[in-house]
């Protein structure tokens, strides 16, 4: 039966003040009742404008249509034709401004949860169905790929689902990119990644760990080895930094080497494991990203006892989505907005503060936001043990800067023909943040898919010459 409420069935948390301190998931997901009662709020419309809204094609009437029918592995299935990564990006997609921002109960309430049905159909899946064994006609060429992030992950995957034999080469010791490194537990829980990376390695995709390609082997080497072809999705690892005096005092993080040390070296389990963090009682985050309230979340959970996020606009134009600025909230973060760092302060070596200018708001940039103006005299001190800078990340040059012949625009992304996202090198192909710096997960892999369908199409051109 429809269920007309204006609101999305709720979905359980846990309590802010107990969040704040562990590093347990945030949202706790539904019930199957839940689920269903959450699908009927789905009234099945003509032109399905959600399908539009999503990046990788989900047939997503369809597959709620199938949880109303109480058919999850159904579901499961109808979504994993598209999307290989169902459980993170049901958690991680920012779907406000994709499926649900068509949707058309949105129009008057609240759009279906798309996102937490998706998580849903893959979290019941992983815990009360096998994987099936996929028989797959094998080809003998050989495809590498670059990293192991989203992109290179649903590249790889199609690939290996097309028979080539495709060996993923990633620069560190674990697979998964960002979603290992970057996106802490409590929004996207570890073994739940591994778990739907295993998958794609069910397929028969290999991985070479620890290999940096652009050193530890070129692009060349890999055609040498007999590769036909090369995905590229490196990602964008580079953190952006303020260039202020004191920058480089101790203390002061970037974002992406502070969220490594907790995600990948699991500093919050130290002494256990051997990676530290070393917090102060009061952090600031510089920045208004996800990625600065993931940092700032974190801070809070490793005992910080006041956490600000210093933003130089106001709370409208900050980019981070809504749930994570309200959850940010909700575990007290403390938000100083219409501020600029503009040096950070130290006693030997080590920071004790920071410089901080209070901004206004001006006439529109380029971006069509307000640009932030000074406001002059207006500078104060606050103190402060350490600083995490989270104001964006650009592509690691060290592939480019090693292969001459890839392409890049000014802002060091790999330059791409976009409807084959084949690059300016013969035979290599690129996507995700690589190619477009820092964006999301589910544009990453829409690319990697993309990139997959022009490698198959070539290699197959190639082999009836
Ligand atoms: C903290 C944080 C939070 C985020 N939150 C969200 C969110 O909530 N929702 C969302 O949609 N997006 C989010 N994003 C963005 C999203 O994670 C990225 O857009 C996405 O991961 C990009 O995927 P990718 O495959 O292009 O690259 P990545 O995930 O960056 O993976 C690239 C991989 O390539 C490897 N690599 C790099 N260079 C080489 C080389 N030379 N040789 C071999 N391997 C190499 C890297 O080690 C890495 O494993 C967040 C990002 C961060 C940093």
């Amino acid at each position: 039966m429809a269920n007309m409420s204006l609101k999305k069935v709720k979905m359980d948390e846990q309590d802010p003040n107990l969040r704040n301190k562990n590093f347990l998931e945030v949202a706790l997901g539904y019930t199957l009742e839940e689920a269903i009662e959450e699908a009927n709020r789905c009234i099945e419309c003509k032109h399905s404008p959600c399908k539009n809204g999503c990046p990788v094609n989900i047939q997503i009437p369809e597959f709620i249509h199938a949880i109303k029918n109480g058919d999850i592995e159904e579901a499961y299935s109808i979504v994993t034709d598209d999307n290989g990564l169902p459980a993170i990006c049901g958690r991680v997609c920012p779907q406000e401004n994709q499926c649900e921002g068509r949707c058309v109960r949105a129009i008057k309430g609240e759009s279906v949860g798309i996102g937490r049905l998706e998580r849903f159909v893959a979290d019941w899946h992983m815990a009360n169905a096998k994987d099936k064994k996929v028989e797959i006609k094998k080809k003998t060429e050989k495809v590498a790929i670059v990293g192991s992030g989203p992109a290179s992950l649903s590249c790889a995957a199609d690939l290996a689902k097309y028979g080539y034999d495709v060996t993923m080469f990633e620069a560190l010791h674990e697979l998964g990119g960002v979603l290992m490194y970057g996106i802490p537990e409590f929004r996207l829980p570890k073994d739940l990644v591994q778990k739907e990376i295993n998958q794609v390695l069910n397929l028969g995709v290999k991985v070479e760990k620890n290999v940096i390609i652009g050193k530890s082997l070129d692009i060349e080497d890999l055609f040498e080895d007999g590769f036909k072809a090369v995905f590229i999705g490196s990602g964008a690892g580079l953190p952006r930094f303020m260039n202020v005096p004191g920058e480089d005092l101790n203390g002061v993080y970037s974002s992406n080497e502070f969220l490594t040390r907790v995600n990948l070296m699991k500093a919050y389990d130290f002494p256990n494991n051997h990676t530290p963090v070393r917090l102060g009682d009061i952090v600031a985050v510089i920045g208004g990203g996800n990625v600065a309230m993931d940092a700032a979340r974190t801070a809070k959970r490793l005992g910080a006892k006041e956490v600000h996020v210093i933003y130089r606009r106001s709370m409208e134009e900050l980019p981070a989505r809504q749930e994570e600025i309200h959850h940010a909230i909700e575990e007290e973060i403390q938000f100083d907005l219409l501020r600029n760092p503009v040096e950070v302060l130290g006693e030997d070596t080590i920071v004790k503060g920071i410089r901080v200018i209070k901004m206004e708001l001006g006439e529109p940039d380029e971006s069509g936001r307000r640009r932030p103006v000074p406001i002059k005299g207006s500078e104060y001190i606050m103190d402060v043990d350490n600083v995490i800078i989270a104001i964006g990340q650009t592509p690691n040059p060290l592939l480019i800067n090693t292969t001459k012949e890839l392409k890049t625009n000014n802002r060091g992304c790999i330059m791409v023909n976009e409807e084959t996202m084949e690059t300016t090198m013969k035979n290599v192909y690129a996507g995700g943040d690589a190619v477009t710096g820092a964006a999301t997960v589910i544009l990453a892999m829409g690319a990697g898919k993309q990139a997959a369908k022009s490698i198959h199409n070539k290699l197959v051109f190639d082999s009836r010459k």
